[in-house]
């Protein structure tokens, strides 16, 4: 590492940035965030080139958050720079893959040199204008993604790490204590490696939220029976109000279908 920085800065291409590439939850709820930022400060952990480090505290209670991966490898999978999850679902890399069928980890080169060597390139392209290729953003959402994904941010994550000294019982700070004082739940979930993560392989916590995608799988009946009208979205141009009348009938009296189809859907009373 040492040689490194002998070297000029701007011929490596290394990475200068003002702001960090980073999900609502790693940001945290405060309205003024103080960032320190600290140019390449450290390796990333995916492709191991130096990187400009920003690290801040989201929020009182919150322990504080540094930023672990470059942008370029935070731009290749769509992810927060720290948490590695999703920017617009929130979700692990294998889940969104999973749910939308993008299958992107050919693309991506998992040995050191070739990842250096695709991350430059990259840099390269965007420097001259011109796009990354990125599967992500063609993707359309499906069911699947939208019943995973989380809408709001999560500023649980932020919490204190554990106190190890509670969990011995012998933690004599009490109240001023900055770390948690609750016994942690262990687990596979617990364990989680960063590149498995980044690349979307043996992720437990994929796993546990694509099984729950299965269950989730069925409708719920609706509480308020005073609501009689579903609205039917996605529809195709050849779908009739018979088709709907003949899917419907079964489930109740239908007292009326009216059907929208510049939007491509229906309200079924
Ligand atoms: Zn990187
Ligand atoms: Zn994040
Ligand atoms: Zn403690």
């Amino acid at each position: 590492m040492a040689h490194r920085l002998l070297r000029d800065h701007e011929a490596d291409g290394w990475e200068r940035s003002d702001f960090p590439i980073i999900c609502e939850s790693c940001l945290g709820d405060s309205p003024y965030v103080r960032m320190t930022r600290a140019e390449y400060d450290k390796e990333c952990k995916i492709c191991t080139r130096p990187f400009t480090v920003f690290r801040w505290r989201p929020g009182r209670d919150a322990r504080y958050k540094k930023s672990e991966i470059c942008q370029t490898c935070s731009k290749l999978k769509n992810v927060c720079q720290v948490c590695l999850l999703d920017l617009e679902y929130g979700l692990p890399v294998q889940v969104r893959d999973t749910a939308l069928s993008i299958d992107s980890n050919d693309a991506i080169p998992k040995s050191d040199v070739n990842r250096e060597y695709l991350a430059e390139e990259h840099d390269c392209k965007a420097r001259a204008g011109i796009d990354y290729e990125s599967s992500y953003g063609k993707a359309r959402p499906n069911d699947t993604i939208l019943k995973l994904q989380r809408t709001t941010p999560y500023y649980k994550r932020n919490r204190a790490h554990f106190c190890s000294f509670y969990i011995r019982g012998e933690c004599t700070r009490g109240a001023e204590c900055p770390y948690r004082h609750e016994m942690p739940v262990t687990g596979e979930l617990s364990q989680q490696n960063i590149k498995d993560r980044y690349y979307g392989v043996n992720d437990p916590v994929a796993l546990k939220l694509l099984g729950k995608a299965g269950e989730m799988s069925s409708l719920e009946a609706l509480e308020d029976e005073s609501i009689k009208t579903l609205y039917v979205g996605g529809l195709d141009a050849r779908v009739t109000e018979q088709d709907l009348r003949d899917n419907f009938y079964a489930h109740g009296e239908i007292e009326s279908i009216k059907m929208v189809l510049q939007r491509a859907c229906a309200f079924v009373t």
